[in-house]
């Protein structure tokens, strides 16, 4: 099957020739009598160099990291990604590959340097029982709307779905399957992949093997990623989720562990949010900043038939017992659930606040202790209103990406700290800092960093993360990016 692209960037205005100065690192629409004036390769997209407009791409979800590239290119084509890499790479041009700008600590900003939008490369190709190939600026929304017409899904999904594959698997890809299925990494077949050689390679397990990893949750180091074959499963039409409360996050973790082990159970999530202000004194008297968080874990079943329902054992979790809640939605407005939810903070003025976020893998061994020290740092100031706390269980057995780094033990738990704050530069500053230390804090307790959020880091900082793998990354990066354009955003080399 083929479905139109949202945005084709064939229907844009033809622009007019541009032409760069090398020394000046700047552009013209006409080359004037300097002949250091070097024709931009004719495209199928757009390459955008007006200030305003680049002055969008120099944000992103976090608002706290601004960086102006030179130029935004919007690709017509996988042919104009190698165009223009192949264009950069003569002329010393930082490259990122972006797509919704939905990290939050600049990952996708390219400071001088050139963004590569491949939201304009959207289109979802060929579809059997049990893969998809798809561009990588395809949204995993439109992705599941698709696919489940079709009857089939991803088998990971990340619970926010407004993002562009070829986002989630520079990163890695999570939700609430993932401690069944991996990350949306593990459930790649094949890849095409531009290099910072500026040469379209098809990579997979079998072929070019040390591409195929190294783009993986590779972070946009060694090539951009234009087209992705990922594995369906079919899908069921039904999701029924369960909600059980909990006094603190102690109990709330011992149910999830034991979730885990149940194997009717799809979809596990632990959350944390804060109770309203008008529905609570502040935990410590009026004009405290101490939060009042209420906890509570979501376990989801999916199913065709609710008489499949009726087969299932009863949910007794050991401290919660029966739940709480029950709750009935078809498959496709669960996998929505999240989006909706981010639609409402918008509407209501937060998605322009800044986002500090903080993704961290801790060791199911330390789980409770970062967990305790966690909620003792956090206050209504450094966690305000919208932000919320998610836990999900992990097993090690299920990840198979190497770069997609996890704790050694054999389960661990992302703790998320999605936190909104005020758009106050010390509170932003101190905020960053906090995660900084907080990062530090779970290293020391064997944890990762899921590198999607706001925590400052340079090359030594990422040699640590990588461990063992980073004399492999090096390597890659140096047949594959010779010149270290690539991942412009992050400074993992410099
Ligand atoms: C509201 C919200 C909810 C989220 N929920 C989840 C969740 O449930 N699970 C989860 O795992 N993550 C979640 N995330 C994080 C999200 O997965 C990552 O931030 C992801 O990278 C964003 O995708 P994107 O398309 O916005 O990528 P961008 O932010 O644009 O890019 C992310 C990184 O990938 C690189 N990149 C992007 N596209 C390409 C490409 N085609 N080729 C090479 N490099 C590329 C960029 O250079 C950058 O380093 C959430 C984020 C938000 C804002």
């Amino acid at each position: 099957m083929s479905v139109a692209p949202r945005t084709s960037a064939d229907q844009l205005p033809q622009p007019p020739a541009l032409y760069f100065d090398p020394d000046e690192r700047s552009w013209a629409t006409a080359a004037d009598s300097a002949s250091r004036f070097v024709p931009v390769p004719r495209l199928n997209g757009k390459l955008i160099t007006d200030a305003s407009a680049l002055a969008t791409m120099a944000d992103d979800f976090g608002h706290l990291i601004h960086r102006t590239p030179l130029a935004w290119l919007r690709p017509g084509s996988t042919d104009d990604v190698v165009a223009m890499v192949c264009f950069a790479r003569r002329h010393g041009i930082r490259l990122v590959g972006r797509g919704c700008g939905h990290t939050a600590f600049g990952q996708a900003q390219a400071e001088a340097g050139l963004i590569i939008d491949m939201r304009s490369l959207c289109q979802i190709h060929d579809m059997t029982p049990d893969q998809v190939r798809v561009d990588a600026g395809v949204i995993w929304r439109d992705l599941i709307l698709a696919t489940t017409a079709a009857g089939l899904t991803p088998p990971v999904l990340t619970d926010f779905t407004a993002l562009t594959v070829g986002g989630t698997l520079s990163v890695g890809g999570v939700g609430g399957r993932s401690f069944r299925h991996g990350a949306q990494v593990d459930q790649v077949v094949e890849l095409q992949v531009v290099t910072g050689r500026g040469e379209l390679v098809t990579c997979s397990a079998e072929a070019h093997a040390g591409l195929f990893y190294g783009v993986l949750a590779g972070l946009g180091l060694c090539g951009i990623l234009v087209q992705a074959t990922l594995r369906l499963t079919p899908a069921r039409q039904q999701a029924r989720t369960y909600r059980f409360f909990y006094p603190d996050h102690t109990t709330l973790l011992a149910d999830l562990r034991w979730l885990t082990t149940h194997p009717d159970i799809d979809y596990i999530r632990g959350n944390a949010i804060p109770v309203p202000a008008q529905s609570a004194t502040p935990a410590g008297g009026p004009g405290s900043r101490r939060l009042r968080l209420q906890f509570f874990l979501e376990a989801t079943v999916f199913y065709n038939d609710v008489e499949e329902l009726a087969g299932l054992p009863d949910l007794d979790l050991p401290v919660a017992g029966d739940a709480d809640q029950v709750e009935d939605r078809t498959y496709v407005a669960f996998t929505d659930q999240v989006v909706q939810l981010v639609n409402q903070l918008d509407a209501a003025g937060l998605g322009q606040l800044p986002h500090p976020w903080l993704d961290l893998f801790v060791p199911d061994s330390a789980v409770n202790l970062v967990s305790t020290q966690i909620l003792t740092e956090l206050d209504n100031t450094n966690f305000g209103p919208g932000s919320l706390l998610l836990f999900y269980p992990f097993s090690r057995e299920t990840l198979r990406c190497p770069l997609f780094q996890i704790p050694n033990e054999p389960t661990c738990v992302l703790v998320d700290i999605l936190r909104t704050i005020a758009p106050d530069p010390d509170l932003m500053a101190d905020v960053v800092a906090q995660n900084r230390h907080l990062y530090e804090w779970v290293v020391g307790t064997g944890g990762q960093l899921y590198p999607i959020g706001a925590v400052p880091m340079d090359t030594r900082d990422w040699a640590r993360h990588f461990g063992p793998l980073w004399q492999d990354l090096t390597r890659m990066k140096q047949e594959y990016d010779p010149d270290a354009l690539l991942g412009a955003g992050l400074r993992v080399f410099g």
